[in-house]
C-alpha cells in the first residue's frame, strides 16, 4: 500500500546511535505514547517567541504585556482545539497528572467517584480523599457502559459524582466510547472528566460533542516539549474549590484583618489555580502544537496512523510468538499505540535488544497501568509489581509487556525497521 501521507517534520529525526553490532543507525523513535518528539514547527514558534520573553500579569512594559497576551491567546487556541463550551475553563497545569490531581483537590464534599480499573495511574490514583468505586476491567465497548450504568445505578442519588475514563488506552490503545460513558455518567446526575493524554494527540477531541465535562491532556504528548498540561470545562467546581496552589496570580485580594489575620480573596477564573509565575512558553508551546495539528488535519493524520497499524499488524500477523494485548478485541479501533509480549523472551531483554541492536526505543514494563498490564497478561497481583522491569522466573509467562507506539512525524521507515527486528 502506498504511504497515505509525508509524517511532520519533529525534531530529533536525525539523532544518530551506536549499535552493539557496530556502526550507527539512525534513532527510531517509537515511544510516542510516553513522550511524542516535538513537531519542528512548534520549536519554530518557540524560537521566534523568545526575544519577546517577559513576565507576565504584572508588568506594565512592553514585553510583559506581549508575553500576557501570548499566554491568554495561548488559552483561547487551546479551547477552540477542545470546542470548549462558551463559559468553561481552560487551566494551565504542568501535565495530565497535575490536572488530574487539581481536579481531585476540587471535588465537592462527599463527591463518590467511579474509575475503572483499567485506567492509568493518574486517573487510578489522584481520588485518595474521595469515596471512590473501582469497576472491573470490561471485555468491549459496550460492557464498559453497562458496567458503569450499574454501579451509577447503585449510588447514593443525591450527592455530587465524578465518573473519570481514558479515551485511548496507554496500553493497548484502544479507544474508549467516551459519548457513551457521558450520556451515562449525565443520566444518573454524575459528571465525567476525560483523560485525553492519549487521545487527543490522534483524534479531534471536543468537549461540546462528547459532552464531557472537563478533559486533561499533556503537552508532551501532544508533540510540545515536556512541562506543561491543560484541564479544561465547567467553571463551576473549579470557582467554588479553594487554590490548587495559595500564592500570587491565584489572589485578587489580600488584606490585614483587625484581629491580626489575613482575609484573601482569591480569582474566579483560570488565574484561582495558577499560582506563581506561569509556564508562558509551555502554554505557548501547547497552543503552537494544537494549530499544528488542526492544520495538518485529523482525518490525514488518523489515516496515517492507521496505515502504520496495519503495517505492524500485518508484518508480525504470521510470527506465532507475538501476542498483543487487547481488552476489546484485535480489531477494536484503536490509536498508534500497540502492546505485545513475545513467548519465550523477558519483555525488558527484548526491549533492551529492539535499543542496542536495532537503534529502535520502545517502553516495556507495566506502563503505569499496573491492574490493567496484569489483567491482560493473566498474572498474580502477589508475585511482584513494581513500575519498572520485573523479571519473569525462567518458562513462567511475561510478568510484564513491550509497547510500541508512534504518531504524526513517524516515517515508514522506523515501523518496517521494528517489524524486521521482531521477526
Ligand atoms: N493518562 C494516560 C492515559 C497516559 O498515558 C499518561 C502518560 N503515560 C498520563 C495520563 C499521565 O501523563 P503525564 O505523565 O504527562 O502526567
Amino acid at each position: 500500500a502506498p504511504s497515505v501521507c509525508a509524517p511532520l517534520p519533529v525534531l530529533g529525526r536525525d539523532v544518530t546511535v551506536p549499535l552493539v553490532t557496530g556502526g550507527e543507525v539512525a534513532y527510531a523513535a517509537l515511544d510516542y505514547a510516553a513522550s511524542a518528539p516535538a513537531l519542528q514547527r512548534v520549536w519554530d514558534d518557540v524560537a521566534a517567541y523568545a526575544p519577546y520573553y517577559g513576565s507576565v500579569h504584572r508588568g506594565a512594559g512592553y514585553l510583559s504585556q506581549l508575553s500576557t497576551d501570548l499566554f491568554e491567546n495561548a488559552r483561547r487556541t487551546v479551547a477552540e482545539f477542545l470546542d470548549c463550551r462558551d463559559g468553561d475553563q481552560v487551566v494551565f497545569t504542568r501535565s495530565t497528572t497535575d490536572s488530574l490531581n487539581l481536579l481531585a483537590a476540587a471535588l465537592p464534599a462527599g463527591c463518590q467517584v467511579f474509575v475503572f480499573e483499567t485506567e492509568h495511574h493518574a486517573s487510578l490514583l489522584p481520588w485518595r480523599d474521595a469515596r471512590v468505586t473501582y469497576l472491573d476491567a470490561p471485555r468491549s465497548p459496550r460492557q464498559a457502559v453497562e458496567t458503569l450504568e450499574r454501579a451509577l445505578a447503585d449510588r447514593d442519588p443525591y450527592g455530587p459524582a465524578l465518573v473519570c475514563v481514558t479515551g485511548a488506552s496507554n496500553v493497548t490503545g484502544e479507544l474508549w466510547p467516551v459519548r457513551e460513558l457521558a450520556a451515562a455518567a449525565h443520566a444518573h446526575g454524575a459528571r465525567i472528566v476525560l483523560d485525553a493524554a492519549q487521545l487527543a494527540p490522534h483524534h479531534p477531541v471536543s468537549v461540546a460533542d462528547l459532552d464531557v465535562d472537563w478533559v486533561a491532556f499533556s503537552g508532551h504528548k501532544l508533540y510540545a516539549p515536556f512541562g506543561s498540561g491543560v484541564l479544561a470545562g465547567r467553571a463551576d467546581w473549579l470557582r467554588e474549590a479553594e487554590p490548587y496552589l495559595a500564592g500570587g496570580g491565584a489572589s485578587r485580594k489580600v488584606t490585614r484583618r483587625t484581629d491580626g489575620g489575613v482575609d484573601v480573596e482569591w480569582h474566579d477564573s483560570a488565574a484561582r489555580h495558577e499560582a506563581g509565575s506561569p509556564n508562558v512558553i509551555g502554554a505557548y508551546a501547547v497552543a503552537s502544537a494544537c494549530k499544528a495539528l488542526t492544520e495538518a488535519g485529523f482525518d490525514t493524520l488518523v489515516a496515517r496512523e492507521q496505515y502504520l497499524v496495519a503495517k505492524v499488524r500485518e508484518g508480525l500477523a504470521d510470527v506465532p510468538q507475538v501476542r498483543f494485548l487487547s481488552l476489546f478485541g484485535d480489531d477494536a479501533p484503536r490509536v498508534g499505540v500497540l502492546s505485545f509480549v513475545v513467548e519465550g523472551w523477558n519483555s525488558s531483554h527484548f526491549a533492551a535488544a529492539l535499543s542496542a541492536e536495532y537503534g529502535i526505543g520502545v517502553r516495556d514494563g507495566l506502563f503505569c497501568a499496573h491492574p490493567l498490564v496484569r489483567t491482560l497478561l493473566g498474572s498474580d497481583p502477589q508475585t511482584q509489581g513494581e513500575c519498572g522491569s520485573p523479571e519473569a522466573a525462567p518458562g513462567e509467562k511475561s510478568l510484564n509487556a513491550i509497547r510500541v507506539s508512534f504518531g504524526a512525524g513517524t516515517p515508514d521507515e522506523h515501523v518496517e525497521r521494528f517489524v524486521r527486528a521482531v521477526r
